[in-house]
């Protein structure tokens, strides 16, 4: 099935748009593509007869119990599951794929959902993966909101030989949702989360489970006292537990070559208060303010004091934010 309009705002991208996976992104996606106009229909489908129930009533057209169902007919299908589910999801939909059809997904993974999806497209349908740097610690299918991918990055990871009609379409979509595009390889991909994203998280978990041990010493201090750094690791150490499971299963050689560089650096961070070596610690925390100068300035997130905390609603796998102000426009 062709879609008859064409980019750039003239009408709808798509026709019928089939989200498998039914949470807070898919739910987002549906919910800004209905708001901007860029597909008829929204076919669904998740495995639970609760969820299909909420997207029936919030953001569905139509709602399917399999997901080859939600497939058929497609002009772009968009696999929104945990990075684990991808390749049984990808084998589920391939025989109701229509040739011409796009598949796109939305993992924060990319070379293991190349991997696990690419092997089940069959010939004449396009596969473009992808990953919007949005999110909030929020899951399921009523925390998705049409704002959600606004200004934010939505990488996609084309393969070679990729249609470049196909992509052009894609990034259409994307950017009609109000996100800014970029392309980059798989590996690339993976490395690149791994810094800003995968391991952050994973010391925020850390950190939250050591507060919860010494919570049990002294009773509610931590709670009670937190300051704005751990309340933020809380927030993030509050994310999907399927999600976040699947993004280290996955991303495993990333994750650990860069927690390995985070283990030496704060292994010399601890030598150096050992040593009272305080211009060794001044000329580090020198450097990691210009990096913030440099994120702010790059307009990925805000100067305001105590954290950005009052325009800071929604977070997104612990990348910066680009959040506004009230008043302020980005
Ligand atoms: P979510 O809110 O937890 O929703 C996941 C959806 O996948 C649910 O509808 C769930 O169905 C469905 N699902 C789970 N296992 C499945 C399976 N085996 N087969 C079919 N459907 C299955 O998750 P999300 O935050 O939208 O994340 C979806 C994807 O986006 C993940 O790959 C994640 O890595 C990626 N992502 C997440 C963020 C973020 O910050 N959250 C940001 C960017 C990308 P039920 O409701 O029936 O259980």
């Amino acid at each position: 099935m062709a879609a008859d309009a064409g980019q750039g705002g003239a009408g709808p991208l798509y026709g019928r748009v089939a989200l498998i996976g039914l949470g807070l992104i898919a739910s987002s996606m549906a919910h800004a593509m209905r708001a901007a106009g860029l597909c008829r229909h929204i076919a669904g489908h998740a495995p639970s007869a609760a969820t299909r129930a909420v997207a029936r009533e919030l953001f569905c057209d139509s709602v399917h119990d399999t997901a080859a169902g939600a497939a058929a007919g497609a002009d772009l299908v968009v696999l929104a599951v945990p990075v684990g589910a991808m390749g049984a999801v990808a084998a589920a939909i391939a025989p109701a794929l229509t040739p011409g059809a796009t598949v796109t997904d939305v993992g924060s993974v990319k070379q293991a959902v190349v991997a696990a999806v690419a092997p089940h497209v069959p010939p004449g349908v396009h596969f473009i993966p992808g990953h919007p740097i949005a999110g909030t610690e929020h899951s399921g299918p009523r925390s998705g909101f049409a704002t959600l991918f606004r200004n934010r990055w939505w990488l996609l990871t084309p393969l070679p030989g990729t249609d470049p009609a196909a992509l052009a379409r894609l990034r259409a979509l994307c950017e009609g949702m109000g996100a800014n595009v970029d392309a980059m390889d798989p590996a690339h991909h993976d490395l690149v989360l791994a810094v800003t994203s995968h391991v952050p998280h994973l010391i925020a978990y850390t950190m939250v489970g050591v507060a919860d041990d010494l919570r049990r010493v002294t009773d509610s201090e931590v709670i009670r006292y937190s300051a704005a750094g751990f309340r933020d690791f809380t927030r993030i150490a509050a994310s999907d537990p399927v999600m976040w499971r699947d993004v280290f299963l996955t991303n495993k050689d990333a994750t650990l070559d860069i927690l390995g560089r985070f283990t030496e650096e704060l292994f010399a961070l601890q030598r150096a208060i050992r040593l009272g070596d305080g211009p060794h610690l001044h000329a580090y925390f020198t450097r990691t303010r210009a990096i913030r100068r440099g994120i702010i300035e790059a307009g990925q997130d805000t100067a305001a004091p105590d954290f950005g905390r009052a325009a800071a609603a929604a977070g997104g796998e612990g990348v910066p934010q680009a959040v506004a102000l009230p008043g302020q426009r980005r």
